[in-house]
């Protein structure tokens, strides 16, 4: 029997049961799933091929030819999210992002003009917490100022570009409390012009980002030894103060949402913020203040990274779209979609005001406020050594008290160790979508030389 006749012998009990005008939120597990049935390798490869059918896509390339160059990309991309509007039913809009940026890189203008496609799904009840998702959708070859040369740019970045447009077409139909915004930058060859430019735009509306994905390098799996690395994935983090800062509880959220809707696919915490001498698009909302992580592909082919078309043995060789893995793609699609799904619908992140040992027992009492609202909760741990999250516990089978302040709540983890742990909380809403974890501060953080603590968390 199909789930659809399952559900419809169920229906008649489940009326019997909710009363008149209680809404029974989909579990996110099925929602995620459905999300997540719509992400179509066939797809992602003709969309590959379409960013690079346009020879190059440089900043500095032509922006008055229908078929070639970062103009004919921009329109091409801006119809694609335009595509997706009618199905949103007018929560979708796209715009484009102009602005001219300063360059110090030699050879290249003082001033560059970049245009960022954005598309913006507007959430349903929660709409100013934003979430971004985005890939670079300009390349280059091995001459940084080359704006007519060939620079196909498949898996840099035409792949991290295809997924943002995968995550749009997925989730453009479908309802979540907060805001996406689906981003195709400019610009990030000749130093993150175009994310510098969103994220600053961002951060001058004080716009409460709750997090940024960006998606580059994510086409190749084919290893220079040889080898194929297409079960994993890099997930790289800033920390600004530690490693439970904001940007490293984004990138628990990423694990957390493949290991529970991308089984077989798994996704690496790297505690660094970017590949030693590299960059990406998520430093610019870093630098804004925002949780930012970077996915990027195993193990990169450096030789092929910004290199000039050519032919080798008489065979092709450059960021061509025959060298990338568009099942590889699929299951990077698959891990943006459900965290952003998870977080777009989940409750915003708890606020922890405090944590401590008890002195009578080896428990923690940890002190926190959930967002109105809100009524449940998961508790997590870790050895402060570990990378994520090992124990988890909701709140119903814990204790919770009111807490000192109004609205503060307290909650005692038994036999959880604070001193040699970490502890967090996220909320958990009523479809069982989980926030990013908060966590207390650390007690050794030490001041600097203006007397306040090292904080740029929150
Ligand atoms: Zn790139």
């Amino acid at each position: 029997m199909n789930d659809h006749r399952v559900a419809a012998l169920l229906l008649p009990f489940c009326l019997a049961v909710v009363p008149a005008g209680a809404q029974t939120p989909v579990p996110i597990r099925d929602k995620v799933a459905a999300l997540l049935a719509r992400i179509e390798p066939a797809r992602l490869e003709s969309d590959v091929r379409t960013l690079a059918s346009f020879g190059t896509r440089h900043v500095l390339s032509a922006t008055d030819s229908a078929t070639a160059g970062t103009g004919a990309a921009r329109r091409w991309l801006r119809e694609q999210f335009e595509a997706c509007v009618a199905a949103s039913g007018g929560r979708l809009t796209v715009r484009l992002q102009e602005a001219t940026r300063p360059c110090a890189r030699a050879g290249l203008p003082r001033e560059i003009p970049i245009v960022n496609v954005l598309a913006t799904l507007r959430g349903t009840t929660d709409p100013d917490r934003i979430y971004v998702i985005g890939g670079h959708y300009d390349s280059r070859n091995g001459r940084e100022a080359d704006g007519a040369g060939a620079a196909p740019g498949a898996s840099d970045d035409a792949s991290g570009t295809a997924v943002a447009l995968a995550a749009c077409r997925a989730m453009a139909a479908s309802e979540f409390p907060a805001t996406i915004v689906f981003a195709a930058y400019d610009g990030e060859e000749q130093g993150l012009l175009g994310s510098a430019a969103h994220a600053e735009e961002l951060a001058k509306a004080s716009a409460n980002v709750d997090g940024m994905i960006t998606c580059d390098i994510v086409g190749n799996t084919l290893g220079m030894d040889g080898q194929r690395h297409d079960s994993w994935l890099r997930c790289f983090s800033y920390a600004p103060s530690g490693n439970d800062s904001y940007g490293r509880s984004m990138a628990r959220a990423c694990t957390f949402a493949a290991a529970t809707h991308v089984p077989g696919f798994t996704v690496k915490l790297i505690f660094r913020g970017d590949r030693y001498g590299r960059g990406g698009d998520h430093r610019s909302f870093f630098d804004a203040g925002y949780p930012a992580i970077r996915l990027t592909e195993p193990r990169e082919d450096f030789s092929r990274q910004h290199a000039n078309v050519t032919e080798r043995d008489g065979r092709p060789y450059g960021d061509l779209p025959e060298f990338c893995d568009f099942a590889f793609m699929a299951n990077v699609a698959r891990v943006v979609v459900a965290t952003l799904a998870e977080l777009a619908s989940a409750p915003p992140p708890p606020v922890v005001q405090s944590a401590a040992l008890l002195r009578d027992r080896y428990d923690t009492r940890i002190a926190f406020t959930l967002p109105a609202g809100v009524e449940d909760c998961e508790f997590v741990w870790r050895e402060t050594t570990a990378p994520d999250w090992q124990g988890a516990v909701r709140r119903t089978d814990v204790v919770v008290e009111p807490g000192r302040r109004a609205g503060a709540l307290s909650a005692v983890l038994p036999g959880v160790v604070l001193d040699d742990m970490v502890v967090g909380v996220r909320s958990v809403g009523a479809d069982g979508s989980r926030s990013r974890v908060a966590t207390p501060p650390e007690p050794d953080r030490a001041p600097t030389r203006t007397g306040s603590s090292s904080g740029r968390d929150r």
